[in-house]
């Protein structure tokens, strides 16, 4: 099944199920990434209609990028893809350093060109805020790189609603990526009134809480990543997330679907998405989610899920 959107005010269009790809060569993220298992998640994504990866230096400090940039030459097909990445973090005397300098930014747009072996980058984030750079100069230099042609489309993640609206004063900016899902659903105040009166197309980050909302952990489950870190997914918190999973469930098998799609369906149907970038880990995860665009919730659906986690 195709469906395909457009990414806010820009000209990408692409189908509304994207992957996320942290664990795309996310070693310093996750244990045990097998890069042969994605290269062919990868493949499979690819040849089942998924058409929007989202990246970033950070995963794997280049090693995503790299993954990615080899498989789509292999495949012969990068105008059909849309790809975003994100910079801002550079290595200094083996430390990361957070940098929004107009200098730096144009450095890593082309960094990210040359591993994703591409002369032009569909969207671009300014992956973190810094302390020093005003952020409509960071943006600026992002304008500049548009105007150019190395970015189609600019955006920035981890911004407070302050440092956004400071970004966007000329208007440039077009998507934001932030942390939302049915746990945590701040965005829905601190950004949601700007962002759709702006034009600005709002990426939700941790679409499954980690995992959580993809409906097959229990209490049993352990973590041996970055994940064993997280209060969501410890203790009595954990605890009572699954209840509220199970109740997901039950919706999901009247729909005869399953939990993942679910959600991802839900934040779909928000004014403020356009597109969800849910990680997978492997080609069978890729393909259900894919199967998020057969799913239509009605508004009392949508309704009873949003009571859910109210
Ligand atoms: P997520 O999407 O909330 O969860 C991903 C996890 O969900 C996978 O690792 C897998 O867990 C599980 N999963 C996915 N599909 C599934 C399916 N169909 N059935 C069962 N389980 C499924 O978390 P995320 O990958 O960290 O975040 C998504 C993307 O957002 C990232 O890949 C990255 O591109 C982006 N991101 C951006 C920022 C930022 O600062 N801008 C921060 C974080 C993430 P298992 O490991 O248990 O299989």
């Amino acid at each position: 099944m195709s469906k395909k959107v457009r990414i806010g005010n820009t000209d990408l269009v692409v189908n509304p199920i994207g992957l996320g790809a942290n664990a795309i060569g996310g070693h310093n993220l996750y244990n045990g990434i097998d890069e042969q298992l994605n290269r062919e998640l990868l493949r499979t994504a690819i040849n089942e209609g998924l058409d929007y990866i989202d990246t970033a230096f950070t995963y794997g400090m280049g090693r995503s990028e790299e993954i990615i940039g080899e498989v789509v030459n292999e495949m012969g097909n990068r105008q059909g893809l849309t790809i975003a990445t994100k910079g801002t973090q550079r290595i200094v005397d083996g430390e990361r350093v957070i940098d929004n300098s107009p200098a730096y930014l144009r450095e890593t747009v082309d960094a990210s060109l040359k591993r994703l072996q591409t002369d032009y980058i569909d969207l671009f984030y300014i992956h973190y805020p810094d302390e020093n750079t005003p952020k409509y100069e960071a943006v600026g230099a992002l304008k500049e790189l548009k105007d150019s042609g190395k970015i189609r489309a600019i955006g920035v993640s981890n911004f407070s609603p302050e440092q956004l609206k400071e970004a966007n004063q000329d208007g440039y900016v077009d998507v934001l990526q932030g942390h939302y899902n049915l746990l945590n659903r701040q965005a829905e105040t601190d950004y949601f009134p700007y962002t759709i009166a702006n034009n600005i197309s709002f990426v939700p980050y941790f679409p499954f809480a980690s995992g959580l909302l993809a409906g097959k952990y229990t209490k049993d489950t352990t973590f041996d990543d970055f994940r064993k870190n997280m209060p969501h997914l410890q203790g009595e918190a954990f605890e009572q997330n699954l209840a509220k999973v199970e109740k997901l469930r039950v919706i999901a098998n009247d729909k005869q679907t399953e939990v993942s799609n679910l959600v991802l369906a839900w934040y779909l149907a928000q004014d403020a998405i356009d597109t969800v970038i849910p990680g997978a880990k492997t080609p069978k995860q890729v393909i259900r989610n894919l199967k998020t665009l057969e799913l239509q919730l009605t508004p009392a659906e949508m309704e009873t899920i949003g009571r859910i986690f109210s």
